[in-house]
């Protein structure tokens, strides 16, 4: 009886091994692309080179290797007392990052600047600004952006500018009805980013924002960073209506990573977490407010793992989308670095095999996921920039 039991194992090992190698060569022939990392806010900084691993952040070029992580837009975003000047000191500090390694990483603005780059071995960087904020409601102020590399313009952040109103703003019922949606300004910066081949980024718009400008832009929009609204209903995710126009449009929603967007049941799990140590909580607030959670769930990681979604209700989003629209329209926008936590097991960006073998679990094509890692991302750059 001893034999077919030594057989079984033998044959679930190597079906084991087969099944870790078909994860790794799916993974490795995608070109993956990340539509939405923060790194450049938090190193402007503290001025780490990203070249070299940096534990506090969630991107930097040694993790990214590890990861398969071939292009990353890296997102320029200031809070909403930023301007102009924040956008292009951020963009300035990119720059030297991209001097400094040209070996590494490089500038793309196109599709096609983006594959070749991508065959050279190297990370292809790309710019995408967070916020209308920041173009100081002047268009001349949009060229220079888009001069300088800016692929989307993300059309508000949490802030609602004058010409267009913010998701947090719309439903946070903060704002009188006729105001909402967007201004003669405001269609005006969307018309010009499409001559310009910029691409429109709807995430963080409210809904009346969010269909004006797609009703309005002659090219496919994207979502850089936002989840599905019916399985979680915060304000930054987007409905089965908004997700069936982003289908029409021929658009890409990017799905986000962060906890509280993917699960409806973190907030308030999260809540529990910090007022179990408040007190620790509060000092490490005094000493950095802006990493205090983080570092606080570093610390108690063993009680804030009972509350981290897995990763399969990540993919249930992308589900979601793929059943109203089909998988040519759904993408990957970690938000790394912006969120303050990711599904178990998705730490930073070194962790992207994994997502790989939950798709392939859930019975993901190998040509699905490199169409949700890149092609769509690619195919829409494409028909924004032409070329
Ligand atoms: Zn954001």
């Amino acid at each position: 009886m001893k034999k077919p039991i030594a057989f079984l194992a033998a044959l679930i090992s190597f079906s084991a091994v087969v099944y870790a190698q078909d994860v790794n060569k799916i993974h490795k022939k995608a070109i993956l692309i990340d539509t939405h990392d923060d790194v450049l806010s938090r190193q402007i900084k503290s001025g780490y080179d990203l070249a070299k691993e940096q534990p506090e952040y969630d991107f930097d070029l040694v993790k990214a290797k590890r990861g398969g992580l071939d292009a990353q837009v890296f997102s320029i975003w200031c809070d909403e007392k930023g301007d102009y000047s924040n956008a292009i000191r951020e963009i300035d500090s990119l720059y030297a990052l991209l001097n400094r390694h040209p070996k590494q990483i490089e500038l793309a603005t196109t599709a096609v600047d983006l594959r070749k780059i991508v065959s050279q071995n190297k990370l292809a960087a790309l710019i995408g600004v967070e916020g209308g904020h920041m173009i100081d409601d002047d268009l001349s102020k949009l060229d220079e952006l888009a001069r300088r590399g800016m692929i989307y313009l993300t059309l508000t952040w949490n802030n609602s500018t004058k010409w267009a109103t913010s998701a947090a703003d719309e439903r946070g019922g903060k704002l009188e009805k006729q105001s909402l949606g967007l201004s003669d300004f405001g269609k005006k910066v969307v018309n010009r980013l499409n001559e310009l081949g910029v691409l429109v980024d709807l995430s963080h718009v409210g809904e009346r924002t969010f269909f004006d400008a797609i009703n309005l832009s002659t090219k496919p929009v994207i979502l850089s960073h936002s989840c599905v609204h019916s399985i979680n209903p915060i304000p930054r995710n987007v409905t089965d209506e908004q997700i069936l126009a982003v289908g029409k449009n021929k658009g890409l929603i990017s799905v986000n990573f962060f906890n509280a967007f993917v699960d409806p049941k973190h907030e308030e799990a999260f809540k529990a977490f910090l007022n179990k140590y408040k007190d620790e909580y509060t000092a490490l607030r005094k000493e950095n407010a802006a990493g205090a959670k983080k570092e606080l769930i570093r610390r108690h990681y063993d009680e804030f793992e009972k509350i981290q979604p897995s990763i399969d209700l990540l993919v249930d989003h992308i589900d979601h989308i793929v059943k109203l629209i089909g998988v040519d329209h759904v993408g990957i926008g970690a938000d790394y670095d912006g969120a303050t936590s990711y599904p178990k097991g998705l730490n930073n960006v070194a962790d992207y095999p994994k997502l790989t073998e939950v798709l392939i679990k859930r019975g993901y094509s190998e040509k699905d996921i490199h169409k949700i890692y890149g092609e769509n991302f690619l195919r829409v750059l494409k028909a924004s920039k032409g070329r």
